[in-house]
């Protein structure tokens, strides 16, 4: 059985205490390897190793730093149909998936930063008293944790920008797809990267995870997950005084208006609420319709909704493979189960899939859609993270907004109109951290990334990851 191991100061290590957790396929349902359970023992060791490497590490030219991380994407470049097969081995999810869009992200990612960080500049004032100017210095140790919806996508947006910055970094990848983030950080060490500048300490969140958001040796903690754990990490962070950002749930709207272009509409709408079997922060989980346009969009969105195959994620044709655990299953089984008993109509889907054949013990769900649920309900107003889209209609602008802003989430929304003037009055209105204009998940990295509300705090992105990862400092020259 494949052993995952921490990642403390370029060695590879079990947990002080031997502990393992198995981590699954999902597609069928079976243990393909078992992972470190850490505890505050190896969190401590991880923290030594990286406080120790730091100095050096910042010390370093910011164009020495951008080549360490432009090794290291060349180095997962030269890997890439082995990184993408175990992202899928470990997730589920079908391989065109990770190698058109994931993959490419997350190399990306490293690339996008190694060219940020050698691009900065720091502000000066002048003209009130003395000339001033602004000291931008690495934080020290941060921890990075990341989630299993996009492990290597996300664990990558975080330590890229993290090491650009000259900070050493312990990072905790989700125990439930912890595999490709513990092959990348083998490959930092292969490819030379100095012991200690970027450590990985595996296991539960209320265990690792705890632990390393409560060493007084970590000086900021990025965090990407669920709400409820924001919020724990949010208290102790804030008890400690220490930086946090966090990236966490949504519930977005997509806004259809009835002047919306049709070509390509549905298939859009279909691929904002279910790509990644509809675990990505940002799916479009709700589709409001303008009620003129409402049931000729249902029956093109019911249509299109054939298209998508679910099954087995090595199969070239599938679309969509299983949910990422049993405990997502569990969970999107019970949402549906509530919802019918609200009494939703269900368009398509509905129900779990049972594929022949390998994957017939995995954990599918067939692509849904529902309507005709009530405002205040569940399904319209908390996260599910699975392949589901609840419409529901609306009269104008204003009562769009009213749903659309009628959740606790502020992260996403995408409008859909060719009307200008409403494309820009409702970006400017809606509570989210990120508005596109008919379209959805396209995404230019300098921008600022992260929402509102129960959404989190923060921004991500460009040089707003760059701002957190540092401290800024003001020297005035009295001249
Ligand atoms: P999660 O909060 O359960 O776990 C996320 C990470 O935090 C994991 O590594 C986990 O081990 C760790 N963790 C759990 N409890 C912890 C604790 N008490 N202290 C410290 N660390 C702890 O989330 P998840 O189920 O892995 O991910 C799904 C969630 O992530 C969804 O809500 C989704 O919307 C959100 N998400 C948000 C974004 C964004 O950018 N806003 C992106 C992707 C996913």
């Amino acid at each position: 059985m494949r052993e995952v191991l921490n990642q403390i100061g370029g060695v590879a290590q079990s947990a002080r205490d031997g502990r393992f957790l198995d981590v699954f396929d999902p597609a069928t349902g079976e243990t393909i390897a078992r992972v470190a359970r850490s505890g505050a023992d190896d969190v401590e060791q991880a923290v030594t190793a990286a406080r120790a490497a730091q100095p050096a590490w910042a010390a370093l030219p910011h164009s020495a730093r951008a080549a360490w991380l432009t090794r290291l994407a060349d180095a997962m470049d030269a890997e890439a149909e082995a990184f993408i097969a175990l992202e899928a081995l470990d997730t589920g999810k079908p391989i065109a998936l990770i190698r058109d869009i994931e993959f490419p992200r997350a190399l990306a990612n490293l690339r996008f930063f190694a060219a940020a960080i050698t691009q900065w500049a720091s502000e000066s004032h002048h003209g009130e008293v003395g000339l001033n100017y602004t000291l931008r210095q690495p934080l020290g140790v941060v921890a990075c944790i990341s989630p299993w919806n996009l492990p290597l996508y996300l664990f990558s947006w975080k330590i890229a920008p993290a090491l650009a910055c000259g900070n050493a970094v312990v990072a905790k990848p989700s125990e439930i797809t912890p595999l490709s983030a513990t092959r990348l950080v083998e490959l930092a060490s292969e490819t030379g990267l100095p012991p200690g500048v970027l450590n990985l300490v595996h296991g539960q969140g209320d265990e690792a995870g705890r632990a390393l958001v409560a060493h007084p040796g970590v000086r900021a903690v990025s965090f990407t997950g669920s709400t409820r754990v924001g919020r724990e990490i949010g208290r102790t962070c804030g008890e400690q005084l220490k930086k946090a950002s966090l990236e966490l749930g949504g519930k977005n709207a997509c806004i259809v208006f009835a002047d919306a272009r049709p070509e390509g509409l549905a298939a859009t709408l279909l691929r904002a609420g279910w790509q990644n079997s509809g675990q990505i922060c940002l799916c479009g989980s709700r589709l409001l319709v303008q009620r003129s346009a409402y049931e000729g969009l249902r029956e093109a969105l019911v249509e299109e909704a054939r298209n998508w195959t679910v099954g087995d994620p090595q199969q070239p044709a599938t679309r969509m493979g299983p949910l990422a655990s049993r405990a997502q299953f569990d969970k999107v089984q019970a949402a549906l189960d509530s919802a019918r008993q609200a009494g939703a109509r269900i368009l398509c889907g509905g129900q779990a899939v049972r594929p022949e054949g390998r994957c017939r013990n995995g954990w599918f769900q067939a692509p849904t859609l529902i309507e005709a649920l009530p405002e205040d309900s569940p399904l319209h107003q908390q996260e599910i993270f699975g392949p589901v889209i609840v419409l529901q209609p609306f009269e104008d602008a204003e009562d769009a907004l009213r749903l659309a802003n009628g959740t606790a989430y502020g992260l996403s929304a995408s409008v859909f109109t060719r009307d200008l003037g409403t494309a820009h009055d409702m970006a400017a209105r809606l509570r989210a951290g990120i508005v596109w204009v008919n379209g959805w998940m396209a995404r230019d990295l300098r921008t600022p990334f992260g929402g509102m509300g129960d959404s989190g705090i923060g921004r991500e992105g460009g040089v707003e990851s760059l701002r957190f990862f540092t401290e800024p400092r003001n020297v005035c020259l009295t001249l």
